[in-house]
C-alpha cells in the first residue's frame, strides 16, 4: 500500500514548488498518473523510490514512513520492497540477458536460484534470450527484461516511469499487458508514471498531474 498526502517538491533552481494530487495504491492495485513532459513524474518516481527527500509531504509505504527513516533504513526497505523500472534502461552491455539478472541478485546479496531467475525471463516471454548479449534486444525485449529485473526479490510494490515511451503499439500492449499480469500474479502494488495515452485503458485506476 502507498500512500501520499501533500507532496511538494521544490528543486534549488525552481521559483515555484511541483505539487502533487494526494493518492493512495492499496496493495495488489495498480494506479496509472498520466500528465505531460515536465509536470514532475520522475521527480515523483525518485521519491517513491526514497532516491529523493520531497520538500514537504508524506510517502507511507507499507505503513511506514518512507522518509522518516534513516537513509540505511530505506535502502534496505528498497531492496525487499521495491522494484524500479526506469525510462532508461542501465544494463551491463558486456553481459547476456541471464547475466543482468544474476547480477542484481548477486548485488543483494539474496540467495536466489538460477530457476527463479528462468522462470521471469519465462513469464515475461523472453526465457529464448536468455544466453543473447543485452545490445542485441530490441526496445520492447529491453523493456520486459528491465521488468523482470525489477521482479528478481518478487518485490511487492513496483515503480515504472514512463515504461513504453519508446515503444510502438504492438511493444506498448505487450508491455502494458505484461505489468498488468505481472501485477496480478505478483499482488503486486504498481505505480506507472506516464505521457503515454495509449495506456489509459489498460488501468482502472488513474489519475491526472497537471503541468
Ligand atoms: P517529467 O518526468 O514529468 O517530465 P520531471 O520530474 O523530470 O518531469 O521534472 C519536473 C520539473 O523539475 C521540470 O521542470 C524539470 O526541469 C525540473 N527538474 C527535474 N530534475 C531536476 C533537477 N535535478 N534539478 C533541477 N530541476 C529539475
Ligand atoms: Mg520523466
Amino acid at each position: 500500500m502507498i500512500e501520499v498526502k501533500g507532496l511538494e517538491h521544490q528543486y534549488a533552481n525552481q521559483e515555484k514548488a511541483i505539487q502533487y494530487p494526494d493518492f493512495e495504491c492499496p496493495a495488489g492495485q495498480g494506479l496509472l498518473l498520466i500528465g505531460p513532459s515536465g509536470c514532475g513524474k520522475s521527480t515523483l518516481l525518485h521519491i517513491l523510490g526514497g532516491f529523493l527527500k520531497p520538500s514537504r509531504g508524506d510517502v507511507v509505504l507499507k505503513s511506514r514512513h518512507f522518509h522518516a527513516m534513516t537513509a540505511k533504513e530505506r535502502n534496505h526497505f528498497r531492496q525487499q520492497n521495491i522494484g524500479m523500472v526506469f525510462q532508461r534502461h542501465h544494463f551491463i552491455q558486456s553481459l547476456n540477458v541471464l547475466e543482468n539478472l544474476k547480477y542484481t541478485a548477486f548485488f543483494s546479496q539474496a540467495n536466489i536460484e538460477e530457476g527463479n531467475l528462468l522462470g521471469l525471463l519465462d513469464f515475461l516471454e523472453i526465457k529464448d534470450l536468455q544466453n543473447q548479449a543485452v545490445d542485441t534486444l530490441s526496445e520492447g525485449q529491453k523493456q520486459r527484461l528491465s521488468v523482470a529485473r525489477a521482479l528478481v526479490h518478487r518485490q511487492a510494490i513496483l515503480l515504472a516511469d514512463e515504461p513504453t515511451s519508446s515503444l510502438d503499439d504492438r511493444n506498448c500492449d505487450l508491455v502494458a499487458s505484461l505489468l498488468k499480469k505481472t501485477q496480478k500474479e505478483f499482488n503486486s502494488t504498481l505505480v506507472i508514471v506516464s505521457h503515454d495515452h495509449r495506456l489509459l485503458p489498460y488501468f482502472a485506476h488513474k489519475k491526472e498531474l497537471d503541468a
